[in-house]
Parts: C-alpha cells; structure tokens; sequence
C-alpha cells in the first residue's frame, strides 16, 4: 500500500474513532513539558470547539512557566486525583496518547491505561514506538508533538464530510508554545515545514512575543541565579569523553529554592562550548535521580540512555533515571560514556554514523 493511501485511511480511521466517542481522554507524559502541555491543550481546544467532551489527565504536575496555557486549570494530575482519572479511564470512548513512546512514559498511569477498554490513539515524534496503540500516528520527522498534531487536525478537517472546525486561536497558541519549546526557541530539529506551520499560527494571529515574554522572561531570579551558578562553579568538563556534566543536588535545590521546571534548558548549556559532543544534566530527587541528556554531532543520546540511564528519547535530547547513590553519578557517567564509545566501535551495524566521535 502506498503511503499517501495508508495515510489518508489513518486519518480516516482517527476521524471515524473521533464522531463515534462522546467522551475523549487525552494523556501527557511523566513531567510534562512545554510540548506535552502544548498538544494536550491544543488538541482538547480543538475537540472541545467542535463539540467534543475531551479532559487533558498528566501524571504529575508541569512546571509553574506553562500555567498560562490552562488559565481554567483544567488539566488534571493523576497524582493528585488518582480515583477521579480511574473513573475517567473507564468511562472514556476514546483516548489519545500525545508526546511519548511507550506506556512506562506516564510511570504508574502507563497501567490504568493498559487496562482501559476504549482504543487508544498514539500522535508522537519519538522514535520506536511501543506496539500497544489501535492507531499509531508516529513521526520523526517533525519538530514536536505540536507539529504533528496540529497536521493531523488539517487533514481530519479537509476531509469534506467531517464537518469539523479549524484550529483557533486558543490552540494555535498551545501548539506554537509547544513547537517553540521542542526546538528550543527553533534552534533543533527544525524543518520547513516547522516554518511553514509558525508562519500559519502567526498569520491565525498567535503572538510570538507573547508567548517568548511567558516562556522565557518570566523566571523568578533564584532560577536565573541557579543558571550562574550551574555554569560557573558546577559545571565539569570531560574533554577525553567530549563531555559536559552538571549535576544538582538537594542541597543546590534547598540552597536555590528549586521547583520543577527550574532547570529547563540548563542541559543544553555545556554544548554552547567548542569540542563539547554530549551534555549530562543529573538531578537528585527522592527516589532516584533523573538524567538528561543533548549531544550535538552525530552522538546519540537516545541509544546512551537506553543502554545506559534506563531510558531514552531522540537522537539529541533522551533522558531517564538512576538508582544510584547521587555521590556515584559523576563516575557512573564517565565509565557509561567510555563503555559506550568502547561498544560502538566493535558493532558495525550502528557505528557507520557515530564513528566519527
Ligand atoms: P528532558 O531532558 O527534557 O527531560 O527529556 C528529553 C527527552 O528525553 C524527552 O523529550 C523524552 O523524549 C526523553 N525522556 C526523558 N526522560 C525519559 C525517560 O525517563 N524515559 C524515556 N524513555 N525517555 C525519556
Ligand atoms: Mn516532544
């Protein structure tokens, strides 16, 4: 079947699935970001406008900076309302999936979900997408979530008889935001059609200075004092592994008065350096430590995290998590680094793009 055909009966498929549920569930994934909130919030919008009961349910809470995309604080956290999401799950017809891979991205919620009767639609741009989904709309190629979810509701509208409204203002926001966040204010990952879709936001009259002003200059200043910090008395350099390490313990975190979301963007910092290939940010929480981790160049942190931090992700930007002592984490990323530099130059299959390291 050709591709063209095989996508025009997904969209029809998504489409029928869509008019036959009264009630539609959108899921977002573990620490939802600004391209999780995006999509969520944007595709609920759209369902909403077009007369469709659609609720937007993520594991744990998202990061004060997205709040002006839920001004009706209507996203629910399923850590916060275990019993009612249980409910939600059941009664759904429909559940969209938006912004991950596989169903241990939502941690305990990944089961609720398993176990639900409605069918469950994937829209993501991660790669290896798990098999457990009805409908998989699964793209690579796409700056974020946002990207592919706001493609797939122009082609759900052009077809004729769906008789559904285009995206709003409202959305188009949401799915800008998203777009922005992903790329990293459209630095990665960009394509033309990434333009082509900002230029199509803006002209439905989303305004970007808004949206820039609400992500990035709002910050409380401890955050912007942690920057500092993290960059001049944190940050290591490993030049034998092309590495940059950061690491931000609960005492930084007391020290800071750090809430979730403050470290945005700080993984990326160590790459700005010539000669820096991957950056690992390390943060100690409770239970575990969570790992994130950018290259730039052909390194893939995706395959690093899945060997290595018990995740994964893209081929530039993956992270995962730790179960170790937060003392160990500096060596445990230096021997991961040298073991995986060692591994890829005995396999020859995946070496041909990564030989260059
Ligand atoms: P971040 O560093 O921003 O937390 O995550 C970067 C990317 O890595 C995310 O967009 C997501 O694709 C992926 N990612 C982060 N944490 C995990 C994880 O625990 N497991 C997996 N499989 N992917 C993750
Ligand atoms: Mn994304």
């Amino acid at each position: 079947m050709s591709e063209s055909v095989n996508k025009i009966e997904k969209i029809q498929e998504f489409l029928s699935l869509i008019i036959d549920s009264k009630y539609i569930i959108l899921i977002g994934h573990v620490n939802p970001d600004g391209d999780s909130i995006g999509s969520l919030m944007g595709f609920k919008t759209f369902l909403n406008n077009n007369n469709k009961y659609a609720e937007a349910i993520v594991p744990n809470k998202y990061p004060e900076f997205l709040e002006f995309l839920d001004n009706k604080k209507e996203i629910i956290v399923y850590k916060e309302d275990e019993e009612r999401v249980r409910r939600s799950v059941k009664e759904a017809d429909l559940i969209i999936c938006l912004d991950f891979n596989s169903l241990k991205r939502i941690d305990a919620l990944g089961d609720v979900i398993e176990g639900a009767r409605a069918k469950k639609v994937l829209i993501d741009h991660h790669p290896q997408p798990d098999p457990v989904f009805d409908l998989a709309f699964s793209d690579t190629g796409v700056s974020s979530t946002c990207e592919l979810a706001y493609r797939i509701i122009k082609d759900l509208v052009a077809v004729k008889s769906s008789g559904l409204r285009p995206v709003t203002l409202e959305s188009g926001i949401a799915f800008y935001t998203g777009m922005m966040t992903d790329t990293n204010n459209f630095a990665n990952s960009v394509h033309a059609s990434t333009f082509r879709m900002a230029c199509e936001l803006l002209e439905l009259g989303v305004d970007k200075e808004q949206i820039q002003f609400a992500v990035f200059s709002e910050f409380k200043e401890q955050r912007v004092r942690l920057m500092g910090y993290m960059l001049y008395e944190n940050m290591k350099l490993f030049p034998e592994c092309k590495a940059g390490f950061m690491l931000i313990t609960k005492e930084i975190k007391e020290k800071f008065d750090f809430s979730d979301g403050d470290s945005e963007g700080f993984v990326n910092l160590p790459l700005n350096i010539k000669g820096v290939e991957v950056s690992g940010l390390f943060t100690e929480s409770d239970d575990f430590v969570r790992v994130s981790l950018r290259s730039k160049g052909g390194f893939s942190v995706n395959r690093l995290s899945r060997e290595f931090f018990n995740g994964g992700g893209h081929e530039r930007a993956a992270g995962g998590k730790l179960h170790i002592p937060v003392n160990e984490v500096e060596n445990y990323f230096l021997n991961a680094l040298k073991k995986y530099r060692h591994t890829i130059c005995y396999d020859n299959v995946n070496s041909i793009k990564e030989e260059k390291l």
